[in-house]
Order: C-alpha cells, then structure tokens, then sequence
C-alpha cells in the first residue's frame, strides 16, 4: 500500500478523521474518512470510503472514548488494524492562527505553546483542536503533525478590513476581525482557477452555506473581506448561531435579563440563527420541507440576508463578475440557490433553471452579468495538500 496522510478535525464531542493515499508526483486520494461522535457520552466509530463503503460502524463503551484521548486511541487503533503502514503524517484543522500565523506550520512545543494563546479567541473550537494535537505527540511523538488554519486565508486582508472602530489596545491584544472557513475558501478559490480561470482573476463572492455559513470577497482568488469577524458568529445568520447583531442585543441579555458570560455565549453558539428565528429546526431540510410560516419566514430571512452581504462584500470589491455556491446548503439545494438569485437579480444575475437543478458546475445563463458557479468544498483535501507540502520541504517554519 502507498503511504498516507492523515487529516484530522476535532470538536467538543467528535473527531473527524480522513486518510489520503499518497500516488505518483504527490497526488492524494482519499482512502476512507470516519468519525468519533459522541466522547464521553455515547461514542460512536463510524468510518466509510468515498464511495460509501462502510468500514466500521460501532458503538464504544464509554469509557473507551472518555475523551479526546481516549477516542484519538480508538482512531489509531482501526487505523493501526486498517492500514499496512502507519500515516507519515497528521494535518490537524485549527480553529484560530491569531494574528501570528498566515500559512500551515509545522507543530512543535513553542507552535502549540503560541496557539494556547488563541484559546480565548476561540473558546469552543481551538482547546479540542489541541488537545487532540498534543494527544497524538504523546501516543506517537515522532509523527510528523501540522496545523492548518481557518483564519490564514484571510490574514492578507487591508488594515481597514481587518480592525473595528475600537481604541487601539484592542487591536493589539488581537481583537480584530480575522475572518473564518478560510480552508474551504482556499479549495473553492483553487477549483474556480481550474473551471474557469478567466473568473477567477476577477471580482468573486463564495458563499459558504453549511451548518456554519460565511461569504468571503475574492480578488484575483485572494481573500479581501469575510463576513466573518473575531469569532464565528458574525455575518450571516446559521443553524444556531444568529449573525450579524447589535452588541446591545448583548448587553440586554446581561443586564435586562441576569445572563453571564457563559450563558450568554451558549445562547449565541446554540439557541439562535434559522432554530431560533423558526423555532423549528437548524436543519434547513426540515425548515424547506415545513409547512409551518415560520419556517418559511427563517428561509427568506436567511436569503435576505445572503443577498444584503453581497451587496456589503460588492462593495468591498467595488464590483462583482462571480459568485459560488459551496458547502452543505450551498452545494444541494437549488431551491436557496434560486431564492438567491433572484433576489439578486438587481445584479444581473440569473440562474439556468436545469443547470441549478443538475448542480452545475456553471448554474447561470449565458446572459446573466454575474457568473454563478456551485463547487462542492474540500476542506481535507486542502490540509492533506499543505501537510503533505510542508513534510517534503523538511518540515521548515514559516
Ligand atoms: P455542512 O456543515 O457543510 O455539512 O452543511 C450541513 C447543512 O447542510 C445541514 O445542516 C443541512 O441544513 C444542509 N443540507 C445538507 N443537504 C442538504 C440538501 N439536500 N438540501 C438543503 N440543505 C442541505
């Protein structure tokens, strides 16, 4: 068997695994990606090809994947049982790269000691992804480990962008808008340069809709502008978490009505966005297929708002020749995809009905002025690429 990568992404209760055959000049195809859900309550290993081909589906007594430890384990267990050979190397998704890091690195102790420093950037997301890095050093201290960022695609975005109108000592202490899904965002902007590289040197809105949802403005395939700011909650409305909203929403919540800090960010993280506004579901599956008018009213809220932050980012990029959907909504549902569009038919854009349907790639008419491209995202693929890149240049810091 060919050598591997190995890509993982750890939450609070899961870890997500996915293994890449290494083929000549370095190509990688995915082997199989699997997950651990549920540690420390009802752990789960559930691993299929990409076919579809289920490898491992069992439950876990749960003292067996107690925690990110414990379930890391269990992965290198069925990897060891799986597998020839062990991965030459592991990419992890990191949350945060602060304002330090711009670009995937190479993880050792003074690496892992400056991402601590993000965890109050990324209280739900950066401690379980490095746990599960330092996880990995003690069970396999050798083994080559890199850190790829969500906030690195962004780091090149203008000062003006990038900072709030707040004193500067805030801004030094690293509260500025960093911007997220930056991954997805690199293999988007990749893939565009392959389906249409005309496009992608011009004025482009990727829309990633999933169960978290961001737009980002490319210029020239560069980030210049994210709706995305200090943390994963700004912008556009998601599952549960509300988007973009006036900080004295904030203070209400504080001072009217007795929340603390914590209450108030599992409020923001977990009680908000479509489950919140429908009172239904975060899954917009249920709210499309929902007679209920309140679904109906968080559906054509969540479009209001995707149209208004075109507008917002087509400003930054003071025009627009493209726009790509991508991720789960994004990437399945011609129904918001159409919705979209026609509110942003000001714009000149006009979706190919059968296209849409069909998924595209190219889901607009030929006389729509805007482009509209639907690119299914892969953010592995992008971690598996740079861990790969960073173990053939010797693992060398940047
Ligand atoms: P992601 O986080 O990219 O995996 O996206 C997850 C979200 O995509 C889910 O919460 C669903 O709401 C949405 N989704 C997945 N499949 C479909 C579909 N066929 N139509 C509409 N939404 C979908």
């Amino acid at each position: 068997m060919a050598e591997t990568v190995l890509v993982l992404n750890a939450g609070s209760s899961s870890i997500k695994f996915e293994l890449f055959e290494i083929g000549p000049q370095d190509r990688l195809a995915s082997l199989f990606a699997g997950q651990i859900e549920g540690i420390g309550v009802r752990p789960r290993l559930l691993a299929r090809t990409r076919a579809g081909a289920v490898l491992a589906e069992r439950t876990l007594p749960r003292e067996e994947a107690n925690d990110v430890e414990g379930a890391m384990a269990v992965v290198e267990r069925f990897l060891d049982e799986t597998l020839d050979a062990p991965p030459i190397a592991a990419g992890h998704r990191v949350v945060h790269g602060g304002p330090v890091f711009s670009a995937p690195v190479a993880i050792d102790e003074e690496v892992l000691a400056t991402l601590e420093t993000f965890v109050p950037l990324a209280p739900l997301h950066q401690p379980y992804n490095l746990a599960l890095v330092r996880a990995l050093r003690r069970s396999r201290p050798d083994l080559f480990q890199v850190a790829c960022f969500d906030t690195a695609f962004h780091r090149g975005h203008p000062a003006l962008a990038d900072c709030f109108a707040l004193p500067d000592w805030l801004w030094e202490e690293g509260v500025r808008r960093y911007g997220f899904h930056g991954l997805s965002y690199e293999y988007v902007a990749a893939r565009l340069r392959e389906l249409d590289p005309e496009l992608a040197e011009k004025k482009v809105i990727v829309a990633h809709l999933g169960s978290g949802c961001s737009m980002c403005a490319l210029r020239g395939g560069k980030s210049v502008e994210s709706t995305m700011g200090f943390t994963a909650l700004d912008g556009l409305p998601m599952g549960t978490r509300p988007g973009q909203l006036d900080p004295g929403v904030v203070l209400y919540l504080a001072a009217a009505k007795g929340m603390d800090p914590e209450a108030i960010q599992h409020f923001l993280y977990h009680d908000c966005g479509l489950k919140g506004l429908s009172g239904i579901s975060n899954d917009l599956r249920v709210l499309l297929s929902s007679a209920d008018p309140k679904a109906a009213f968080a559906l054509e809220f969540f479009v209001y708002k995707i149209a208004q932050m075109t507008g917002w980012l087509a400003a930054a990029l003071e025009g627009l020749d493209g726009f790509v959907f991508t991720a789960g909504i994004g990437e399945n549902s011609p129904t918001i995809r159409e919705a979209v569009a026609h509110r942003l038919r000001w714009l000149g854009m006009e979706l190919d009905p059968h296209a849409n349907a069909a998924h595209g790639p190219l889901v607009s008419t030929p006389a729509s002025r805007v482009r509209v491209y639907v690119v299914p995202t892969d953010e592995e693929l992008v971690i598996a690429r740079h861990t790969l890149a960073l173990l053939r240049r010797g693992g060398d810091r940047r």
